[in-house]
C-alpha cells in the first residue's frame, strides 16, 4: 500500500468540503488537491474529517491483568473508535509508579503501532494513598509523563493533595482526581436516592464527589497549582467547578459519555426506550455510578457551555467472570473506547447541544492540551499531524460485539441503536481502520515502524 493517501470529497469539523492529502506523516495539502498521482484515494463523500481523537482517561491493564486487555488490543479499541492517543491509567500491576514501569507501557505502545500510548503516572506509591511516588522521575523518563492519577482510588489525604499538587508545578503536570470521598461510599453499589432505598442498594452519595472536588479546587487555589477533576458525574459537581472556574482557579474536567447518556434507572430494568434491559444487570455498574436524569441534564448542559473541557472514556475493561455474576460482586467498569464517538453524536450532536467542531475540540483538542501531548489535537489544517478520523454520521445501527476490537465485552450499549460509524482512522500517516475494517497488527506495526523512523509526527 502506499504511504500517501488522497482523501476525497471530505466535510471539516467547520462544515467546509475538501481533498486531504496526508504524506510524509502529515496533512500535506487541504483543498482541491490535483496533484497526487502516486497517493491512495479514499473516497471521504458524506464523511467528517476530525483530528484523531485523544482520550486522558483509558485503562489498558498491562502489565498485571491481560486477560481483559493489554496495550495492544486496547489500542486497536482505540483506532476502531477513532483514537490515536490513549493516556493509560496507572492501576496496572506492578502500579505505574516509577520511572521503569512508565516507559515500559511506553515502549509497549510503540511497538503495536495502532496510537500513542501516553502513561499517566500514580501519584502515590502503589496506589496506596501514603507517600509520594517518584512524580519527578517520571517526568523526566523517556515517557516525559505530565499526568499523575491513582484513578480507581481517591488522593484522600489533604496533605498528600497539597504536596503533588506543589510537587507537578516544577514541569507543568497536573493531578488528575477521582473525587470519591472513601468513608462515605463504603460498601456503595449505586447512586444514592430514592431508587437505591427501592432496590436494596447501598448508596453512593453525590456529595461523596463533591466534597472532595470543593477541596481540591480550593486546595489547588492554595497552592496555585493546575487540577484535573475525572469523570464528574453529578449536577452538583458541575456547580462546584463552575463556581472555581469563575473564581480563575485552574482546573479542567471531564464527563464520560456512558454519564451522558445512561442513568440509574437501567439498573432498575426500566429502559429507556432503546434497548431491553434486564433488572440488577451489572453492565450497568460502574464508578462512579449512573446517576440521576436531572445530573445528565446538567453534565450535557456543562460539556456544551465549556464548564465541562472534555468527553474522556474511563474504558475499563474486565473479564466475563468478573461482571457476569451478582450486582454486589461484580466489578466497575464498561468499556468505552468503541462507542465514545457514537454516544456522544447521540448525546450532543444530534440533541444540537454542540457542533462538529466542538466534538474536535472536546475529544481532541483540549484533551491533547490538558495532558501536554505533542502531534495531537491539532486542527485539520495543511501542516498538522496526519492523526485523522473519518467518521460517517448519517450510519445508524445497533451496537454489537462486532464492534468491539478489545479483549472484552463489558459494553452497556449491546443492542442499543446509535448513530455514527468510524470509517478510517491514521495514526501518523499509517492507516489502522480503513473502509470500516481494523488493518492487522502486523502491517500496522511494520508500517508504524517506518513512519517512526522517517523522523515524522
Ligand atoms: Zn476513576
Amino acid at each position: 500500500m502506499s504511504e500517501s493517501f488522497l482523501i476525497r470529497g471530505a466535510t471539516l469539523p467547520t462544515g467546509e468540503r475538501a481533498d486531504l492529502l496526508l504524506q510524509g506523516g502529515r496533512i500535506a495539502d487541504v483543498g482541491s488537491v490535483t496533484d497526487a498521482a502516486a497517493a491512495t484515494v479514499v473516497d471521504a463523500e458524506g464523511l467528517i474529517a476530525l483530528p484523531g481523537l485523544v482520550d486522558l482517561h483509558t485503562h489498558l491493564r498491562e502489565p498485571g491483568y491481560e486477560q481483559s486487555e493489554t496495550v495492544l488490543t486496547g489500542t486497536q479499541a482505540a483506532a476502531a473508535g477513532g483514537f490515536t492517543a490513549v493516556f493509560a491509567m496507572a492501576n496496572t500491576s506492578p502500579v505505574a509508579d516509577t520511572a521503569g514501569v512508565v516507559e515500559q507501557e511506553l515502549s509497549l505502545g510503540e511497538a503495536a503501532g495502532y496510537a500513542t500510548v501516553q502513561p499517566i503516572g500514580a501519584v502515590t506509591v502503589g496506589l496506596r494513598g501514603e507517600q509520594l511516588a517518584e512524580l519527578g522521575a517520571m517526568a523526566a523518563s523517556r515517557a516525559r509523563v505530565r499526568v499523575f492519577s491513582d484513578d480507581g482510588f481517591c488522593v484522600f489525604d489533604p496533605l498528600l493533595m497539597r504536596r503533588a499538587l506543589e510537587y507537578v508545578k516544577a514541569f507543568d503536570g497536573v493531578i488528575a482526581q477521582h473525587a470519591q470521598e472513601p468513608r462515605l461510599t463504603q460498601g456503595a453499589q449505586m447512586n444514592e436516592g430514592a431508587l437505591s432505598g427501592e432496590l436494596g442498594l447501598a448508596g453512593w452519595p453525590a456529595v461523596a464527589e463533591e466534597s472532595i472536588i470543593a477541596r481540591d479546587v480550593l486546595l489547588a487555589e492554595h497552592v496555585g497549582s493546575r487540577l484535573h477533576v475525572c469523570h464528574v458525574s453529578t449536577a452538583g459537581s458541575v456547580e462546584v467547578i463552575r463556581w472555581a472556574k469563575a473564581r480563575g482557579i485552574d482546573v479542567t474536567a471531564e464527563v464520560t459519555p456512558h454519564h451522558l447518556l445512561l442513568t440509574e434507572e437501567l439498573i432498575a430494568g426500566r429502559g429507556d426506550g432503546a434497548a431491553p434491559v434486564a433488572a440488577y444487570d451489572p453492565r450497568f455498574k460502574v464508578n462512579p455510578p449512573l446517576r440521576r436524569r436531572e445530573d445528565v441534564e446538567a453534565l450535557r448542559a456543562a460539556l456544551a457551555d465549556g464548564t465541562i473541557d472534555i468527553v474522556a472514556t474511563d474504558h475499563a475493561p474486565h473479564p466475563v467472570e468478573a461482571k457476569e455474576c451478582e450486582w454486589d460482586a461484580a466489578a466497575n467498569g464498561m468499556v468505552g473506547l468503541e462507542s465514545a464517538l457514537s454516544v456522544v453524536q447521540h448525546a450532543m450532536v444530534d440533541t444540537g447541544l454542540i457542533g462538529w467542531a466542538d466534538v474536535a475540540r472536546v475529544l481532541s483538542a483540549a484533551p491533547a492540551r490538558i495532558g501536554r501531548i505533542t502531534g495531537h489535537g491539532e486542527p485539520v489544517a495543511a501542516g498538522s499531524a496526519a492523526e485523522l478520523t473519518l467518521v460517517d454520521p448519517a450510519a445508524t445501527e445497533a451496537f454489537g460485539t462486532e464492534r468491539l476490537a478489545g479483549r472484552s465485552v463489558n459494553s452497556p450499549y449491546l443492542g442499543r441503536t446509535l448513530p455514527g460509524r468510524v470509517v478510517a482512522t491514521f495514526h501518523r500517516g499509517v492507516p489502522t481502520v480503513l473502509d470500516g475494517v481494523l488493518r492487522p497488527a502486523d502491517e500496522v506495526a511494520a508500517a508504524s515502524a517506518r513512519a517512526a523512523r522517517g523522523g515524522v509526527a
